[in-house]
């Protein structure tokens, strides 16, 4: 059987970000799922964005597994399309404000473990820009 995210990440690996429209409510969301969160309804159909966006909220940590940095920066990325995300930031933490304008984009890391079938497809990072 074939992930039901797999069209995202293909599409990631192309460099267009996918998220998903509900063709009952017309509301969007992600992460990427057959049933509309706000409506319940199956009738969902993917969606592009361009991924832009402002920063919602940020933090770092210290305590990151084996194959990420000592610190990792991870915030919320409100998309101009609706949905909010959780996405690394690559940027260091004191450069950040929340309310910065941020996209998403695809990026590659080079990491030593196992990613399974996800192993051929790019990762996705937040980039900011002060406001
Ligand atoms: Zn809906």
């Amino acid at each position: 059987m074939e992930p039901y995210t797999l069209p995202f990440w293909e599409s990631l690996r192309d460099g267009t970000f996918l998220i998903h429209a509900c063709e009952s409510c017309g509301e969007t969301f992600f992460p990427p799922s057959p049933i509309c969160p706000h409506c319940h309804s199956t009738d969902v159909a993917w969606s592009e964005t361009e991924g832009l966006g402002t920063l919602y909220s940020f933090t770092r940590t210290h305590a990151t597994a084996e194959p990420f940095p000592d610190e990792l920066v991870i915030g919320v990325v409100a998309l101009e399309d609706g949905p909010q995300l959780l996405a690394p930031i690559d940027e260091s933490y004191d450069s950040l404000q929340i309310g910065d304008d941020a996209c998403i984009e695809a990026t590659e890391y080079d990491v030593d473990y196992d990613r399974g079938w996800l192993e051929m497809y790019p990762f996705f990072v937040a980039h900011t820009f002060s406001g």
